[in-house]
């Protein structure tokens, strides 16, 4: 059994989801689709929970009638049988109405979540219509039945597969599954999400629960390229990853995958593959267990970093000053990214903000603080990469006329990771892409 997982624009126009439903009929393997929301919806949804949390009513209103315009145009093009599509009609004008209905109650962050979900929702919804219309038996399995995360919001690996291979098992002989990405329930049972671009998450939670044979993110890309293509003109895709490599890209920021959506995969040792949903027949990428070949794949960024520098005389030839700053970190759950040591100051790197007041207090008696906002991670990723000559000339001479404030090389073999401020992310990027990659 295999998982394919299709992003916002892989299913984001009527033509796409004809494409879809052409590559995942390709084999007769059985397959388990993950689909997230049409592009742009969740995007909406985020935006229709803002207006109703600052009160704006008709602003909300606005949107979501906006948003349901757009899925009945979508539906009249997706759809040719009257039947199906008044079918379909039906239950998309459902989620609107729900959306419509908490207009009317008071605003919670739990009804926020629920307003979130209702993407992926409506968007299997509207497939699995357009299979039926075609005749092409398939199940639509719930995530909200077998996808949990618990109060950490971490996901429950052990009772995903429980439930998942229970529900399969009602459907033995089964071709096609199709299942939402994105939207799973917390500790609480309430509706949750795994955070944005988390479809790629599930879609490896799956993988593992059924011990996938393969587990392939179709986007709207050939595959992990070289640089951010937003960012650098000139990339290239990388036709091997490692888990190790793979994982470093996605946590510090390639935005081609959910930053945790590695680790079950590999957990599992399931082959996953980055596939292009408009270039199926491009190469992509394929993540293994095993780098391919050593040196440097690809480089990435990862914003919204926070600098935090203890400077401290007492530090020097004393022991137990380090515990004492990680155990303020732990206390606020509050993972550091990259950390720099003298012998009279630590720096450490947080990228969440939220415990940020009480983390200062607790650390001002250990030394003098300073707090630097505004700066961007970037990650220099690869395989073996200290054993790589003439790898930190390179590096250093890309970087020369620009401003980096911590170096963290040798924590890994995969990662050099570089800080640098956000204003310089750019200039940053494009020089490695020409410095390492030789890519202008
Ligand atoms: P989907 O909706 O299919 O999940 P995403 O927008 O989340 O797609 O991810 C694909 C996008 O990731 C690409 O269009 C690209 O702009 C961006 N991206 C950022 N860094 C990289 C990279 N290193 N390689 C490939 N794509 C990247
Ligand atoms: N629809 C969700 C988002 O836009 C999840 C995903 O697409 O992966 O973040
Ligand atoms: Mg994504």
């Amino acid at each position: 059994m295999k998982v394919m997982k299709f992003g916002g624009t892989s299913v984001g126009k009527p033509e796409r989801m004809f494409q879809v439903r052409d590559l995942i009929s390709r084999d007769n393997e059985p397959t388990i689709v993950v689909l997230s929301a049409l592009s742009g919806t969740t995007n909406a949804l985020v935006a229709i929970g803002d207006a109703m949390s600052s009160g704006n009513k008709t602003k909300a209103e606005e949107l979501i009638d906006h948003l349901h315009a757009h899925y009945k145009t979508f539906l009249a093009e997706l759809l040719k049988s009257d039947r199906i599509r008044s079918k379909a009609l039906g239950i998309i004008q459902e989620h609107f109405d729900f959306l419509r209905i908490i207009l009317r109650i008071s605003f919670n962050d739990a009804l926020n979540k629920d307003i979130l979900a209702q993407g992926e929702l409506m968007s299997t919804k509207m497939f699995s219509c357009y299979l039926e219309e075609l005749g092409q038996s398939h199940v639509l399995l719930p995530a909200l039945d077998f996808m949990s995360i618990d109060a950490n919001d971490e996901p429950q690996v052990a009772d995903i597969r429980l439930k998942l291979n229970k529900l399969l098992e009602q459907h033995k002989g089964v071709q096609t599954f199709i299942t939402q990405g994105y939207i799973c329930r917390n500790a609480k049972g309430e509706v949750d999400n795994l955070k944005r671009g988390g479809s790629d998450y599930s879609a490896s939670l799956i993988a593992a629960a059924i011990n996938a044979s393969v587990c392939e993110i179709w986007t709207d890309i050939d595959g992990m390229h070289n640089n951010d293509p937003r960012v650098v003109a000139v990339t290239r895709p990388v036709e091997h990853l490692s888990f190790d490599e793979a994982a470093e890209l996605a946590y510090f920021g390639a935005k081609i995958l959910h930053p945790a959506s590695i680790w079950p995969a590999q957990q599992f040792k399931i082959p996953v593959k980055l596939l292009n949903t408009m270039q199926p027949e491009a190469k992509g990428t394929v993540i293994l267990e095993h780098a391919d070949s050593d040196g440097v794949k690809a480089v990435a960024a990862k914003d919204g970093i926070v600098m935090v520098k203890i400077k401290s005389s007492r530090m020097l030839l004393a022991y137990g000053f380090l515990r004492k700053i990680f155990e303020v970190f732990e206390k606020y759950r509050t993972p550091i990214d990259m950390i720099t040591t003298s012998e009279v100051a630590v720096s450490v790197t947080i990228d969440s903000i939220t415990h940020l007041d009480a983390i200062s207090k607790e650390l001002a008696p250990l030394g003098e603080l300073e707090i630097i906002s505004n700066q961007t991670i970037i990650a220099v990723v690869g395989n073996r990469l200290t054993h790589e000559g003439g790898l930190l000339q390179k590096l250093f001479t890309s970087l020369a006329d620009l401003q980096v404030n911590m170096v963290s090389y040798g924590g890994s073999l995969h990662n050099i990771s570089i800080l640098v401020p956000t204003e310089h992310k750019n200039a940053a990027l494009k020089s490695l892409n020409k410095g390492i990659f030789g890519l202008d």
